[in-house]
């Protein structure tokens, strides 16, 4: 069995192109452009890039974007400061702070101080909590972007087994507490394994699809994975000059029945991700019902 590729590059297009044409409506009717700053602190060349693409995708689905970037050495206090005022600036509609952030600054008090509301990377407790009620408001970008394309895909998830490995605020938790919903493209049974997890290789042998976000290469090998069972890289390693994800592509794609690549699987739909939340930002700030 050769494995069908999930193409994430296409799939995360098409989201765009859905969200560029949702935005133009909701700028007819409203008259608001959605707008998204980002906050990026010190010279992290990896976190520059990143911050670059998201203004990159603003401008190709319509969106106003501002950037501030500031020197390493600012204080939590001074980017307090600057969060609140993003907080009370009505044409802002999502505040993105790029992670990681330099040691002298708490992430979790700033994450905390971003506006609910304004919290496109869904972070904040309230938010969390939201998601964990099976009410979300926003979904955080890479666990939602991992269902788009299971759903986009056809992967029936709905009672499959789905074994998450990494237990991240970011990825593994919201991705377990997402697919466990119920609701489409959920109602599964959820594992999260961790890095104190025993027994792994035969509890991911279980899985109906797996879900890896570890951050070592190669991580997922072809014996720990049920023949016809579904694969989703998020991992993303830097090998020499390549980048590859955690799971052993070329003999899993062997075994497995569907599997994203790295890159150009779950990667793009973060992105993808984080314009549809802008959108749902500006529309709950505008009185509109986020769709
Ligand atoms: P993290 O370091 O916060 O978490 C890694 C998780 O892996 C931890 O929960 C840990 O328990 C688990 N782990 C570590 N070693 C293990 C082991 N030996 N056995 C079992 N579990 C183990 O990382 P993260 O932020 O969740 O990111 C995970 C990977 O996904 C990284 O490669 C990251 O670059 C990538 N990532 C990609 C995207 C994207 O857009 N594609 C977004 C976020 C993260």
């Amino acid at each position: 069995m050769t494995a069908q590729l999930i193409d994430g590059k296409a799939i995360a297009a098409k989201t765009r192109l859905r969200v560029a044409a949702e935005t133009a409506e909701f700028i007819a009717a409203t008259g608001v452009v959605p707008q998204l700053a980002t906050v990026l602190v010190g010279e992290d060349p990896a976190s520059a890039v990143y911050v670059r693409n998201k203004h990159v995708a603003c401008e190709k689905v319509g969106f106003r974007n501002q950037q501030h970037t500031l020197p390493a050495t600012t204080s939590q206090a001074e980017l307090l400061e600057l969060v609140s005022r993003l907080n009370g600036d009505p044409a802002v509609h999502g505040i993105l702070v790029q992670l990681p952030l330099p040691e002298q600054i708490d992430e979790q008090v700033i994450l905390d101080s971003v506006h609910p509301l304004k919290d496109v990377d869904a972070f904040h407790p309230e938010n969390v909590g939201l998601i964990v009620q099976g009410r979300p408001r926003f979904l955080p970008c890479t666990p939602a972007g991992v269902q788009v394309l299971l759903r986009e895909s056809g992967v029936e998830v709905d009672g499959a087994h789905v074994v998450v490995i990494g237990r991240s605020e970011i990825v593994g938790k919201p991705m377990g507490m997402i697919l466990v919903q119920k609701g489409e493209t959920a109602n599964a049974t959820v594992t999260i394994c961790h890095s104190r997890t025993r027994h792994l290789p035969s509890i991911v042998r279980t899985a109906d699809i797996i879900v890896a976000a570890i951050g070592r290469p190669n991580f997922v090998t072809a014996d720990m994975v049920k023949l016809g069972a579904v694969v989703i890289d998020v991992g993303i390693n830097r090998v020499g000059d390549r980048l590859v994800g955690d799971v052993d592509f070329d003999d899993v794609r062997e075994v497995a029945s569907a599997i994203t690549p790295v890159p150009g699987g779950v990667g793009p739909m973060t992105i993808a991700m984080l314009m549809q939340n802008t959108l749902t930002a500006a529309r709950l700030q505008t009185g509109g019902a986020a769709k």
